[in-house]
């Protein structure tokens, strides 16, 4: 076997409910597995998201888990009788984190003012619940680094997701403690490539990896696919693309960011070979 290959891998972030995803979702998880990923962290993006989220991961609960959150997008959805669902949902020991929350200014599909209360209600879910922050960001840095460190004494560990951030943005997150998550965004062309010297300055215990599948596909993956959906099977393509930017074999990395994912979403899983993955 070569290295690649007995390589293992978490997604921590796939969009799995995704209805691209409804006519072979089996199939993607097999294929993904076949390459190594061994477990997935499926997200939730909607309080429906977050329950389908939920549901499959009771179906799979050695290879799935899922997080329950509103996205930004959907910030003005989140009203009081919402966050109370998302609140029941989030009590689920299937759960291994609260979000996907933050800020995301650059398309403002919910009003900045409706995106930062549906930010600071679900850092008081985590708070609450004592589970980690799955967390996005986009155009967005200095408010949703200003409502972090409001609640810096209290809040629990928390992963920016996605990091598509220049090089002094990535110093703040790093020295407020965050982990940090890359995706195929690395892999483009037109707007990746300065993410290339910045993952190396992630140390060894906050990088983690996520293909954001649907989304996302790596744009330089060869042959190019006939489909434009990301599936979590390119999440080796990925790390073979960070870890040659960090200067690590591709073993090592799948190492160190497996282990970092596991222990981040209190994520074990089963050594006997003959256990079935799901
Ligand atoms: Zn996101």
């Amino acid at each position: 076997m070569t290295e690649a290959s007995a390589a293992e891998y978490i997604d921590i972030g796939i969009n799995l409910t995704h209805d691209s995803y409804d006519a072979d979702r089996e199939a993607v998880l097999r294929r993904a597995i076949d390459r190594g990923v061994r477990q997935f962290i499926v997200t939730g993006a909607s309080v429906q998201g977050s329950r389908d989220a939920l549901s499959l991961a009771k179906a799979a609960p050695r290879i799935l888990r899922a997080t329950a959150g509103c996205h930004p997008h959907h910030a003005i959805d989140l009203d009081a009788a919402a966050l109370s669902s998302l609140d029941d949902i989030a009590a689920d020991p299937l759960v291994a984190a609260i979000g996907e929350c933050g800020l995301d200014y650059h398309r403002n599909f919910s009003a900045p003012r409706e995106q930062r209360a549906a930010f600071a209600a679900q850092l008081e879910l985590a708070i609450r619940h004592g589970k980690p922050l799955f967390l996005h960001c986009r155009d967005a840095h200095a408010d949703f680094m200003a409502m972090l460190r409001e609640r810096a004494t209290v809040l629990p560990r928390a992963v920016l997701h996605c990091f598509t951030g220049v090089s002094t943005e990535l110093d703040e997150c790093l020295e407020f403690g965050l982990y940090i998550g890359i995706t195929g965004w690395i892999c483009d062309e037109r707007r990746g490539t300065h993410l290339k010297p910045l993952v190396g300055r992630v140390p060894r215990g906050r990088l983690m990896i996520e293909t954001d599948g649907p989304y996302l596909l790596p744009r330089d993956l060869q042959p190019k696919p006939d489909s434009r959906r990301n599936e979590p099977m390119y999440l080796p393509h990925i790390a073979a693309v960070i870890a040659a930017a960090r200067g690590e074999l591709v073993g090592d990395l799948a190492a160190h960011t497996t282990a970092t994912a596991r222990e981040f979403f209190s994520f074990a899983w089963e050594t006997s070979s003959a256990a079935d993955p799901t």
